[in-house]
Parts: structure tokens; sequence; C-alpha cells
């Protein structure tokens, strides 16, 4: 099934140039770039984002991170997209994810883990529209 997800290059993937690596490994697993953009979050947007983490302690250090420096925001689609990318990127604790991800490879802390993946259809819903209006996402 055709899906859309969203994908975030993280602050610390910015700042140690693994951007060109990321989409690489993203083309390279068949996935279409259908809209990208670089931002700079402020703590205010950061925190609507990762809203659905309220109340965890690791909420407020999160928030900080993310609007430390630029991130370049993604929505990929292909089959399958969500769960695609997903593995790709390998677990939240890079010390647990599989040889070959993108978090495995690049990632230096459980917080900066270099990527961000939608977890499920509604949250690549809200996440996708949260970045893009209709108009910067290309038709399929
Ligand atoms: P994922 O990004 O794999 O979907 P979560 O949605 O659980 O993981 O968490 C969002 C982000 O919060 C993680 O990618 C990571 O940057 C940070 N994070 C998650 N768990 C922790 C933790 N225990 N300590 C510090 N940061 C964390
Ligand atoms: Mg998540």
């Amino acid at each position: 099934m055709k899906e859309k997800t969203l994908s975030i290059i993280k602050p610390d993937g910015v700042a140690r140039h693994v951007i060109g690596e990321v989409i690489r490994r993203i083309e390279e697993a068949g996935l279409n770039i259908v809209a990208m953009k670089m931002i700079k979050m402020a703590p205010a947007e950061a925190k609507g984002f990762y809203k659905v983490h309220e109340g965890k302690p690791f909420l407020e250090s999160l928030i900080d991170f993310m609007s430390s420096g630029p991130c370049v925001v993604m929505v990929l689609e292909g089959d399958n997209a969500i769960k695609k990318y997903r593995k790709l990127m390998g677990a939240t604790d890079y010390t647990k994810a599989e040889e070959g991800t993108i978090r495995r490879a690049f990632a230096t802390d459980i917080e900066k883990n270099v990527v961000h993946g939608s977890d499920s259809e509604s949250s690549a819903d809200f996440e996708i529209n949260y970045f893009f209006s209709e108009l910067e996402i290309v038709a399929g």
C-alpha cells in the first residue's frame, strides 16, 4: 500500500554532515522524496511537534535539542513507507539498533539519534501537516 511518512534529519545529523548519507539510504530503499526543506524550529514549534510525549521525563531536553539547530524535514512516499523507513532508521536506542540501520551507523546518544520517522498512519498525517502545506508536496 502506497503511504506517506514524515522524516526529519535532526540537528545532530545536520551538524555531523550526514544529510547526504541519510538521503542516499532513503533513495536506495526505494522511497521517493515528495517534499523537502530545511528549518530551524523555535522551542514552541518543537514542543507542538512532540505533544504526544507530554509528561515524559525526556521531553524538555528533547525540545532543547530539536530547536538547537537546523533540521531537514522530508515527506517520503512508497509502499509501506512508514514501516520501511522505521526499519531503515533502527531502534530509538542506537545501541539496540540493528546493524546497517541509520541510527546504528550514526547516532551518538539515545536522544541524539540522527533521524525521526512517523510511527503510524495517524502520526504521519499529523506530522506531515505540521510542516507542509498541500502545495509543497509533489504528486507521487
Ligand atoms: P522514536 O524517535 O524512535 O519514535 P520516541 O517517539 O519514543 O522514539 O521518542 C522521540 C525521541 O525522543 C527519540 O527519537 C529520542 O530523540 C528521544 N528519546 C526517546 N526516549 C528517550 C530517553 N529515554 N532518553 C532521552 N531521549 C529519549
Ligand atoms: Mg516516535
